[in-house]
């Protein structure tokens, strides 16, 4: 017992003084997901994958509607998504109250077209 008191008091402390030093965030740490819209084709794959009901596909209007507080960052989306729109990146995600749905407006494949003439 002595042995690791002694030991304990000459060790670097476990814990930083948040908020004025900061871990780094593991690269595979599961923050925020992130939609590229010019890579999506509004397949409904990630819709269809998502557990949680965070994602919906909303074909008529060009949109995926997304809503944070239902999201459990499992990933599923991202592995399933086949053109690599989505991505999941080590951002921690803020702490909310919004229950809203977030509308991320698709570009349709013309516009698409055109920005690329
Ligand atoms: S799986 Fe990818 S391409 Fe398909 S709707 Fe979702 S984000 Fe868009
Ligand atoms: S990360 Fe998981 S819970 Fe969040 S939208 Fe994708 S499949 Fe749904």
């Amino acid at each position: 017992m002595l042995k690791y008191t002694i030991k304990n008091i000459f060790k670097k402390p476990s814990t930083v003084k948040y908020p004025y030093e900061k871990r780094d965030t593991p690269d595979d740490f599961r923050g925020q997901i992130v939609i590229d819209v010019d890579k999506c084709t509004l397949c409904h794959f990630c819709e269809m994958q998502c557990a949680a009901n965070a994602i919906e596909i909303d074909k008529e209007n060009n949109a995926i509607k997304y809503k944070i507080m239902k999201c459990i960052a499992c990933g599923e989306c991202v592995d399933e998504c086949p053109t690599e729109a989505m991505k999941i990146v080590p951002q921690p995600r803020k702490s909310g109250y919004d229950k809203s749905w977030k509308i991320i407006k698709v570009p349709r494949l013309e516009e698409k077209l055109e920005r690329k003439v």
